[in-house]
């Protein structure tokens, strides 16, 4: 396993840059680049700590952000449980398994008690990384659910049992900000917000913020933002350096210091049906994934 990354393959990192201390230093994102360390192996695990990744925008980044920092968070010796809340069930496909296999899925969970949700976890390729899928059936859990006591808590309660046996438990949500994505946000201490490096990037940030704020102040007072996270970025062009510029100057310390760069390797991994890490594994953007898996520890220490 290389875990190490040249520094000629960081995003925006470019290997003829002059040698100057500033020019080293400042990372893609135009601020000094700190050092994140090789995390620490953990020597017993869990209880987890949950990050939702969420962005009510479709096609930012959220699923292949979701098993690419899953898979490198297992890499470095973290229990990862993935769980899709989206009925798309782009999470499964992403990971070579097919939603509508599964016996259990989210959506079972979400509407009854009864069952033991460590049934519906499945094994994926990855060692440490495990999956709770979800298939086209959660489009209906959404419209059951509605009239439920408790219905914003639905997916922490089919969570908890869960929680001992890992230490980071990702949540992809689905691309709207209705009562599945408030389930994620209830169940989790974190969210990462993905955000795609083109013009319109920060039209409905604010909305998304918002709803973070009120699901913090009346549902789940542990939710923070831990970060946002700047994805399919290319700094080959005014254009691409001009809309990052734009968002680390609206979000100075939230925007994480690694930055997903454009590339086609995304797509193609998808297609195979494996994270990055394994498919390229050292491609950038494999070491992009696993920066941010090192720069997401460092900064929330929560396992
Ligand atoms: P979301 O879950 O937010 O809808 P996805 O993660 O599914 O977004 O990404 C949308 C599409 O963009 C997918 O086809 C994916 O392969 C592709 N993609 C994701 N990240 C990148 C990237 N950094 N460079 C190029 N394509 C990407
Ligand atoms: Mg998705």
């Amino acid at each position: 396993m290389t875990t190490d990354v040249p520094p000629d393959t960081l995003p925006g990192v470019s290997p003829s840059a002059p040698a100057s201390d500033e020019a080293e230093r400042l990372g893609p994102t135009g601020r000094p680049m700190p050092e994140f360390a090789e995390p620490a192996p953990v020597d017993r695990h869990g209880p987890a700590a949950v990050l939702a990744i969420c962005n009510q925008k479709g096609g930012v980044g959220k699923t292949t952000t979701t098993i690419n920092l899953g898979a490198s968070l297992a890499e470095y010796g973290r229990r990862v449980l993935l769980v899709d809340v989206d009925p798309q069930g782009a999470l499964s496909v992403g990971l070579g398994l097919n939603p509508m296999t599964f016996d259990l899925t989210v959506h079972d969970l979400l509407l009854r008690s009864d069952l033991n949700p460590a049934d519906a976890v499945t094994k994926t390729n990855i060692d440490g990384l495990d999956l709770l899928p979800s298939n086209i059936d959660l489009s209906a859990a959404e419209v059951l659910l509605v009239s439920e006591v408790g219905r914003e808590h639905a997916l922490a309660r089919a969570l908890k049992p869960l929680l001992p046996n890992y230490d980071i438990v990702l949540i992809d949500c689905q691309p709207s900000l209705g009562l599945l994505t408030v389930n994620a946000l209830s169940a989790a201490d974190g969210v990462l917000v993905p955000l795609e490096c083109e013009y319109f990037a920060l039209r409905g940030v604010a909305l998304l913020l918002q709803t973070i704020e009120k699901i913090h102040d009346r549902l789940n007072d542990r939710l923070e933002l831990v970060g946002i996270l700047a994805t399919m970025h290319d700094g080959r062009t005014l254009h691409g350096r001009q809309v990052l510029d734009r968002v680390v100057e609206a979000f100075p310390d939230k925007v994480f210091h690694t930055v997903i760069s454009r590339t086609v390797r995304f797509p193609e991994t998808t297609a195979a049906g494996e994270p990055i890490t394994s498919y390229a594994g050292s491609s950038a953007g494999a070491g992009a994934y696993r920066a941010l898996a090192r720069e997401l520890l460092a900064r929330w220490p929560a396992r």
